[in-house]
């Protein structure tokens, strides 16, 4: 079983490594502003396969396929843990960073590496969308988040 928290532990959360669907670098303008940061890490998992606990507070945006993407971080300390699609709320994006041990996450591609910069320059050996993914990923991560 896999754990994580904001920094404050008002909200925690745990999953089985098994049911992570797929792993992606975010390098678009809204996760950057989001984490502070040149890219969200985030892990595809089902909502019904991840448990979380606490209380987490949402900020709407609409993203670039125009689906109303809501961020959600911890009222308390601000830490950012998962955001989802409000039209797919069965797909779950889970912060890395809030992880108690990620040494085992393995990326498996980059999201609008048009907008990487070079402080924090794409990951060359996976790859990259220069956008949003493909329908294909899409659907795919869709249908096993089902
Ligand atoms: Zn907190
Ligand atoms: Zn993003």
């Amino acid at each position: 079983m896999q754990s994580g928290s904001c920094q404050c532990k008002n909200i925690t959360y745990s999953f089985e490594k098994e049911k992570v669907i797929s792993v992606h670098n975010c390098h678009c303008s809204d996760c950057q502003r989001s984490t502070g940061s040149g890219k969200a890490t985030l892990i595809y998992i089902a909502k019904k396969n991840l448990a979380v606990e606490g209380n987490v507070k949402f900020f709407e945006t609409k993203g670039s396929l125009g689906l109303h993407i809501r961020r959600g971080f911890c009222e308390n300390c601000g830490s950012g843990i998962l955001s989802y699609a409000k039209e797919l709320p069965m797909l779950i994006f889970l912060k890395v960073g809030t992880l108690d041990d990620s040494s085992w996450v393995k990326v498996d591609s980059n999201f609008f590496s048009e907008s990487a910069h070079n402080w924090n320059k794409v990951d060359e050996e996976i790859k990259s969308f220069r956008g949003n993914p493909d329908m294909i990923t899409n659907i795919k991560a869709l249908f096993k988040a089902i």
